[in-house]
């Protein structure tokens, strides 16, 4: 019976028992680390820096519309316009608003896109930024309306466009409404091309579907960001239509390259300067 007698056991932390609310545990911070899509790596976050590269294989993380225009426009230059348009439910989506509301309130957005004027090295530009964090960057009819718009003013202004796409096509919840706008934005963005204005478009991580089919593909100069997703219908819709296994690197912007659908691939850190002489040699004096 002394073995029921002994002291010297090894003592477990006494706070271990009972109620652990008080116990500290070690905790890794959200987003310390991430793991890159195409090279599979784990990076740690703080490397890729504000771009949000992985700087082993250059593929460009999803950034955030706000993300996005801090990159790529002048402090302190953006002018939003077109915030009192209001989202409906046309076909009484069970919880579609509740999400709409869920979203905004995540992403400090009103819609999926964000439009309006800002300045690239001091040249004036209308820009439209998708966000694929705000319902995938689906296209309803605030999307739609706002990117008309966009290209109406901008056509006013005598103002270049410079669209970065991120989407994963028409939004389902509005059904045939979101589809009108394919049409609608393609006549508005044809009239800014008839008054000799230049259209950039930026295809992004992914650019798919409704996207794809109308605006996306439009641009005067379309450049995409390296591994991108850009395609139309799904991979495995195709392969089940057309019976056929599609390469590996189907629908990646590179392989859009070689294709001709995209005429330049540039890395993120370089873009914001690609697009400002692109805009300079367009809007020279004497050159339309
Ligand atoms: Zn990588």
């Amino acid at each position: 019976m002394a073995l029921f007698k002994k002291k010297n056991y090894i003592r477990i932390n006494p706070n271990r028992t009972g109620d652990q609310s008080s116990v500290k545990k070690p905790t890794v911070p959200d987003n310390m680390w991430a793991k890159c899509p195409c090279c599979k790596r784990t990076l740690y976050t703080k490397d890729m820096g504000a771009e949000k590269v992985c700087p082993y294989c250059g593929y460009s993380f999803r950034i955030g519309a706000w993300e996005r225009l801090a990159l790529t426009v002048d402090e302190k230059s953006f002018e939003e316009w077109d915030t009192d348009l209001v989202t409906k439910d046309p076909l009484n989506f069970p919880d579609y608003l509740d999400k709409i509301a869920i979203m905004q309130e995540k992403t400090e957005l009103h819609e999926a896109v964000l439009t309006g004027k800002a300045r690239i090295d001091g040249q004036e530009i209308g820009i439209g930024v998708m966000d694929a964090n705000f319902i995938m960057g689906s296209m309803g009819t605030v999307v739609g309306e706002k990117i008309t718009r966009l290209f109406e003013r901008a056509t006013e202004q005598c103002l270049p466009v410079i669209i970065f796409t991120a989407s994963g096509g028409a939004r389902m919840q509005e059904g045939i409404f979101s589809l009108m706008q394919m049409a609608k934005i393609s006549g508005a963005l044809k009239r800014h091309s008839n008054a000799g204005l230049l259209y950039i478009t930026v295809l992004t991580d992914p650019t798919t579907g409704g996207v794809t089919a109308s605006f996306a593909m439009d641009g005067d100069v379309i450049i995409a960001e390296p591994q991108s997703l850009i395609g139309f219908a799904g991979r495995r819709v195709i392969e089940q239509t057309i019976r056929q296994e599609l390469p590996d690197d189907f629908q990646k912007a590179e392989f859009l390259l070689d294709h001709g659908f995209v005429d330049k691939i540039v890395p993120r850190n370089q873009l914001q300067e690609v697009l400002s002489r692109l805009v300079k040699i367009h809007t020279m004096k004497g050159w339309k």
